[in-house]
């Protein structure tokens, strides 16, 4: 009788994996996108199709396929419409393997307890992040982890280094006090874990939980990217040499290392496929934040100007969403900045106007289904804290303006366009 253990630890044991930027692979606009996925430290238990976490994360409507399921530290924690099939599962699996009820409740419970440790996790991030100024966003449990959106990352080494060790510390902390606990109690942690379980009592359940706590530090801190070990070890190196960009790209050549090891010990020695797919994750973490940090030095010292767009079409909010649908039709253009006499008041998105055609016709005003209140960016912002913010707004399309005075539109496919034409010249 091993089922009830095994089937929380096939789904929690093995912790976390972050797997942030790993839409860099892609072209176009989603190879700036991944640039704010940077800014999300993601954890994911691999043992269940870490693969479905590619999608998922996809930033930043991964919250529109979730419940909000409450408030930790003034920050929403959702949980995605997929996170209950785990509970299904783990609870199918106990009984496939002929588990009693109350065995599978426990493993349940179990279950939960390890999401509850996630959360902790994503907070104890989230809390030090808090304190050099950096909101998060909220923090998102998936059925393969959790998430915590940070709306960005600090460039200052020492800040990185300490928002991302507050994960595993968090971790160890709470091993530490359900070791205190135990040994208070006298328990006698190794033999519950090495008993072949017939139920969970509470000493086994805490030996568990200790277990886990552990590993998912000792994972975490794994030198590699997207683990939080990976942004320690390149916060140190930036610390060392003063130059971010070249420290990542060391921290990222480190992690395709532990990549080809993970591959390497996965296959030939434990036969887990699981073990390979993280290998690839961790591959592709590495190559995507070197690119990302690569790129964003690519655009530090060019002027706004030079990466916005300057040839675009504005409609005004009296114009009807017939004119706005042939503008779309007969151009590239997406999104439409809204102006009124010169002024702009706000924006109409591809979805904005096909939602507006279907429930209220051709007919209906562009000032009624637009978005108001968009974010925008000034004219003298440098471009690289400009597409930044075009990331956290999460929008695709960022109006510029010069005072009150349109002068441009910035997408993320335009300065992807830039970087491929400036490479192209060999110019930077
Ligand atoms: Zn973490």
């Amino acid at each position: 009788m091993r089922p009830k253990i095994d089937a929380v630890r096939d789904s929690a044991v093995m912790p976390e994996v972050a797997m942030s930027g790993n839409d860099d692979i892609g072209v176009g606009n989603r190879r700036l996108r991944s640039r704010a996925d940077r800014h999300t430290l993601s954890h994911v238990i691999p043992s269940l199709r870490p693969l479905s976490g590619v999608d998922v994360h996809s930033r930043p409507r991964h919250t529109r396929w979730a419940w909000r399921a409450g408030r930790l530290i003034g920050i929403d924690v959702y949980v995605h419409v997929t996170f209950p099939l785990l509970f299904v599962w783990v609870a199918f699996r106990a009984r496939a393997g002929g588990a009693s009820g109350r065995t599978i409740l426990a493993a349940l419970a179990l279950t939960l307890a390890v999401f509850l440790i996630v959360v902790l996790h994503e907070c104890g991030h989230a809390l030090v992040a808090r304190r050099f100024g950096i909101r998060t966003r909220d923090i998102t449990l998936l059925p393969i982890g959790g998430t915590a959106r940070l709306e960005r990352m600090p460039r200052q080494p020492r800040q990185e280094l300490l928002i991302a060790i507050a994960g595993p510390a968090v971790n160890l902390v709470i091993a530490a006090i359900l070791y205190a606990g135990s040994q208070l109690f006298g328990v006698g942690l190794l033999r519950e874990l090495s008993r072949p379980a017939i139920a969970i009592t509470p000493a086994s359940a805490a030996a568990q939980l200790i277990a886990i706590n552990v590993g998912m530090a000792a994972f975490n801190l794994i030198p590699a990217f997207p683990m939080d070990g990976g942004r320690v070890l390149r916060a140190i190196l930036a610390m060392r040499s003063r130059d971010y960009a070249r420290a990542t790209v060391a921290a990222a050549r480190v992690g395709r290392a532990f990549a080809v090891v993970f591959a390497v010990v996965g296959i030939l020695l434990l036969e887990s496929p699981t073990f390979a797919l993280v290998a690839v994750f961790v591959w592709i973490a590495a190559t995507s934040e070197a690119l990302a940090v690569r790129r964003s030095a690519a655009l530090e010292h060019v002027p706004l100007a030079r990466v916005m767009i300057t040839d675009f079409r504005t409609l005004a909010p009296n114009d009807s969403l017939a004119r706005a649908a042939t503008l779309a039709i007969d151009g590239f253009q997406e999104d439409f900045p809204i102006a009124d006499r010169g002024t702009l008041v706000g924006m109409l998105t591809r979805r904005d106007l096909l939602r507006g055609l279907v429930e209220h016709g051709t007919d209906a005003f562009v000032g009624d289904v637009m978005r108001r209140g968009v974010p925008t960016v000034s004219i003298d912002t440098r471009a690289d804290s400009a597409v930044e913010q075009l990331d956290a707004s999460g929008g695709a399309t960022m109006p510029v303006l010069r005072g009150q005075e349109l002068v441009g539109v910035l997408t993320a496919d335009n300065v992807a366009e830039f970087l491929s034409v400036r490479a192209a010249l060999g110019d930077g």
